[in-house]
């Protein structure tokens, strides 16, 4: 899943350099055109959920790693279902040590060829970009980390520990294969999730911040419902199920959760507003050091980009009820849809939800929707200073600013297990670039080339 960065697109322009980013050139030279002659390879390759498609594109990885130096025992897909994880192990100097994962994802979300302009499944190179379903979520990224540790076999780099790429399968829906994945990785040190954070570039190309996905809000689905004997509507009773749920709605709707900061959010904060506009700046700087600044929380969460990360939020998503213009309704159904802020459970939102409804006609049950809690990574200094000598060699200069997302990528899966995960993709994009999960979903060409550079940069950084 790929979610947009918190939007800073009206953030004060920095005198970074565009022409780089508006080139429209395709990679003629390794390690790039390696990586896009993958990411043509295997976006030709539907793997959207029910179609057993994700073991071809991980034979065609695997192929790739083998032909670029990997031992074949070393690069391993488990299947999982209809669907699976590869593994690839990049032997390091000491195997004591605990490994360093590299975990894209394989699948993509469905996509209907006659709603696409060009057909999702054949990559097509145009104007700059390459287009086609997964271009950008994620195998962007898968591409350019299996051209980097290829490239880096070539170049006969040996990492201090071992570097294990970790492909999940369905990360896009059930996440089991992440699950099977993070399982047989519990021994990792940390995880550099391909998927997650990146750079963000204004409309006009002007790069204006790197982002480090740190943590990520909990997701959860509440399930409220109410029955009633119903009856002829021309007489009434004391209970009225449409009208119990909706006061339960608006009662839900008004409430706000207390407002939160945590490590990981107090310095998002105080890197973001540098960046930001005056007066909200000045919210974030007064919200950092007081989260109970009134004022700052109350402009803060007018915008709809950070009200996120100000507390958790739960609102009314769906609403059924009644059959019949003239009878009683008999049975009313609601969706409260909840992100939750890390270090509450998903059954203390909901029984604080219980609470503000406050109905005992009415029961709120959380719904089984696959979701688990993870606490946020905590911001290591080692990966944060590999993250900011490569994205600098890039772009020097950038901001790089610690981010927690609205939910939910694979990284939850290695956080709930105690194993620290952080968001470093390489890929830059503007806003009118991203439409991963949309229609006509594409990748820009210019991103390719350094976005190998990015990954070789992080861990000959991280691991020399
Ligand atoms: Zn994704």
């Amino acid at each position: 899943m790929r979610l947009p960065l918190l939007a800073l697109a009206a953030a004060t322009a920095l005198t970074l350099p565009q022409a780089a980013f508006a080139q429209q050139d395709v990679p003629v030279t390794r390690p790039g055109k390696e990586a896009l002659d993958i990411l043509k390879q295997i976006v030709a390759i539907p793997s959207v959920m029910g179609h057993g498609n994700v073991p071809k594109v991980a034979e065609v990885l695997r192929q790739r790693l083998i032909a670029g130096g990997f031992a074949s025992e070393d690069v391993v897909f488990t299947p999982v279902g209809e669907t699976g994880y590869l593994t690839a192990r990049y032997r390091g100097r000491d195997p004591k040590l605990k490994p360093v994962v590299i975990n894209p994802h394989m699948d993509v979300v469905a996509a209907d060829a006659k709603d696409w302009e060009r057909d999702p499944f054949t990559p097509v190179i145009e104007n700059g970009y390459i287009y086609g379903r997964g271009s950008a979520d994620d195998k962007g990224d898968l591409s350019m980390v299996v051209a980097a540790l290829i490239d880096l076999k070539r170049q006969g780099w040996v990492p201090s520990r071992d570097v294990i790429l970790g492909a999940s399968g369905d990360e896009e829906t059930l996440m089991r294969s992440t699950a099977a994945l993070a399982e047989s990785l519990k021994n990792a040190e940390l995880v550099l999730n391909a998927d997650g954070g990146g750079g963000e570039l204004a409309n006009d190309f002007t790069p204006i911040v790197y982002s480090v996905q740190a943590g990520e809000k909990t997701y959860a689905d509440l399930k409220l419902s109410i029955t009633d004997p119903g009856g002829h509507s021309s007489r009434p009773g004391s209970l009225n199920a449409i009208g119990a749920m909706a006061r339960a709605l608006a009662k839900v709707d008004a409430y706000k959760f207390p407002p939160q900061i945590s490590p990981l959010t107090k310095a998002y904060w105080e890197g973001t507003a540098p960046h930001a506009p005056e007066e909200v700046a000045q919210a974030m700087r007064a919200y950092a050091a007081d989260p109970k600044n009134l004022g700052a929380i109350e402009t803060l969460s007018s915008r709809p980009e950070y009200v996120g990360l100000v507390r958790t939020t739960c609102v009314p998503t769906m609403v059924n009820g009644g059959h019949a213009a003239n009878a009683l309704p008999q049975s009313v159904t609601a969706n409260i849809n909840c992100r939750i802020f890390p270090g509450t459970t998903r059954m203390q939102a909901r029984d604080i939800i219980a609470g503000v409804i406050d109905d005992p006609h009415i029961t709120v049950e959380l719904a089984d929707d696959g979701s688990i809690e993870a606490p946020e990574s905590p911001l290591r200094d080692d990966v944060m200073k590999a993250i900011g000598v490569a994205v600098h060699q890039r772009i020097p200069g950038l901001a790089v600013v610690p981010s927690m997302s609205a939910g939910a990528s694979d990284s939850m899966y290695f956080r709930a297990l105690g194993i620290p995960a952080y968001g470093v993709a390489a890929t830059f994009m503007r806003p009118d670039d991203d439409f991963s999960h949309g229609l006509n979903e594409r990748l820009p060409l210019a991103t390719i080339d350094p976005g190998v550079k990015q990954w070789e940069t992080v861990l000959k950084t991280l691991l020399k």
